[in-house]
């Protein structure tokens, strides 16, 4: 895949980037390595202060980089502003937390004095250099989320980026630089996918992480697996959103949609499998069919719109397909299931509700990508668990019920890494996300993301 900024919106190409060589490579390394000796060892008074202040100029960036983003990847602008808001204030959380999250912890003597020792402590030090591959859907938050804490924690980061982001990919390393990081302790690497083996099995590479397709994870997971190095994984999602008899569905109709077609509708947190008791089902459908049907579409520059485009002509076609193959095999479009007519140029898709779900179909499996929502009919809890489950993915899920049994019932049977009662799923710089099943292992945010990538030594004072 090309290196380049793509505007979605009209299908430009804006502007082309080469690719590293291997010897530039080589010297992103060696500052990286040469960093990561310095910064381990500074204070967290120090590390705070550093992104304290990439927090601040990422305020005052706000508009541009949003509009960058935009421009790359088309998600609408005002979600753009509240991504970069998001980011700042995610930094300054790490800022404030991470000294207290990563303090030493102090075993009871009294529970290990039979190993010999008088006292023991457990501290968490950083690992080393991190390679992060990210994904184009959160262009800076995918980033920020992985790098506010690997800095704070005294690591240091490369970020290899999607090929479609290249300019918020460069931006990201200017920003850190800007805030008096020293070279190296983050830096943008423009490569191809091709190039990301050969740096992963670089010793002086200490872990992965990456956020993307299956695909994508597979192949750093088997050559991490293989140099024996951690990684953190979070793949792709298909969450379901319960609908139960008690729900205001009201609210749920209004919350369903934005949970849908956020970001386009390519977010991996996106609620895309809506499962409704049938006490239910016809009040629910009709709210939100109306609610999906009474958006804009339209460029993603203008502050109207509720949906842009799809990121790529790709990305476009695959969720067609699926459309597709579900409308062939018996599903009913109750809206869109097109391009919308008046949008010839750029990769648009209408807001689309198909009913009528069955197992044969690929949607029932597979993760739609963009603003296509599937309705199951459910005559019970235990139907609504078993289809809730009824997939690879668990990376989250949503329960709409004020029943408490209800909710202790979901909160013990639903697969997925996160349950969201009378609300939708969405990250939080203080709560751990991430998933189950083939939606990946391991934790981002909260200390528990933090400490992902730290060494947990063990010190023992006989
Ligand atoms: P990819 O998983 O292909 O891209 C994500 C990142 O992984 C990019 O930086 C990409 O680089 C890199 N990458 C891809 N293949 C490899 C590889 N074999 N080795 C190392 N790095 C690799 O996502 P796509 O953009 O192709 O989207 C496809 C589907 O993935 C979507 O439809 C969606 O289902 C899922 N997805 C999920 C996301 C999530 O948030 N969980 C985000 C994005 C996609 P490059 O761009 O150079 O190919």
């Amino acid at each position: 895949m090309a290196i380049a900024t793509v505007n979605p919106a009209t299908g430009e190409t804006l502007k082309t980037f080469d690719a590293l060589n291997a010897g530039e490579i080589e010297d992103h390394l060696v500052r990286a390595e040469q960093a990561f000796q310095e910064h381990r060892t500074t204070t967290f008074a120090r590390r705070r202060e550093l992104l304290l202040a990439a927090a601040d100029l990422l305020d005052a960036d706000q508009d541009g980089i949003a509009r960058t983003m935009t421009t790359e990847m088309g998600k609408p602008l005002a979600q753009a502003r509240a991504e970069a808001a998001k980011c700042a204030k995610t930094m300054r959380w790490y800022a404030t937390h991470a000294e207290a999250l990563l303090a030493d912890e102090h075993p009871d003597p009294a529970d290990v004095s039979d190993s010999g020792a008088r006292r023991a402590v457990v501290r968490y030090r950083p690992l080393g250099t991190v390679l992060a591959v990210m994904p184009w859907n959160f262009p800076l938050w995918q980033v920020v989320r992985f790098a506010a804490p690997a800095l704070m924690a005294g690591n240091t980061g490369l970020l290899k980026h999607a090929s479609n982001v290249p300019q918020t990919a460069l931006y990201i390393e200017e920003l850190f630089r800007r805030a008096g990081y020293p070279e190296g302790c983050f830096q943008t690497l423009l490569i191809g996918s091709g190039a990301v083996e050969d740096i992963l099995r670089d010793p002086r590479i200490a872990a992965a992480t990456l956020t993307g397709s299956e695909p994508a994870g597979r192949a750093v997971a088997a050559v991490s697996g293989d140099e024996v190095k951690k990684t953190v994984l979070e793949l792709g999602g298909s969450d379901p959103f319960l609908v139960l008899p008690s729900a205001d569905l009201d609210k749920a109709a209004r919350v369903g949609v934005t949970a849908r077609v956020q970001n386009n509708g390519q977010s991996c947190i996106a609620a895309k499998r809506f499962i409704v008791h049938e006490d239910v089902y016809d009040a629910f459908a009709e709210r939100f069919t109306g609610r999906m049907t009474a958006l804009t579409v339209g460029d993603p520059m203008d502050e109207n719109t509720d949906i842009g485009p799809l990121s790529s002509e790709q990305g476009r076609s695959d969720l067609e397909e699926l459309v597709d193959d579900a409308v062939h095999k018996g599903a009913t479009a109750l809206c869109g299931g097109r391009r919308p007519p008046q949008h010839r140029a750029g990769w648009f898709y209408e807001p689309t509700v198909l009913s009528g779900i069955t197992s044969e179909m690929r949607i029932d499996q597979e993760e739609a990508f963009g603003p296509v929502a599937t309705l199951y009919r459910v005559a019970d809890l235990d139907e609504a668990v078993r289809v809730a489950n009824d997939t690879p993915f668990g990376l989250s899920s949503n329960a709409w019920t004020r029943d408490p049994d209800e909710q202790e019932r979901l909160a013990r049977d639903l697969q997925a890494g996160g349950v969201f009662f009378n609300g939708m799923t969405a990250s939080h710089p203080g709560l751990p996300f991430g998933g189950a099943k083939r939606s990946g292992y391991g934790r981002e945010l909260s200390g528990h993301g933090m400490r992902e990538f730290c060494n947990m030594t063990t010190l023992w004072y006989g």
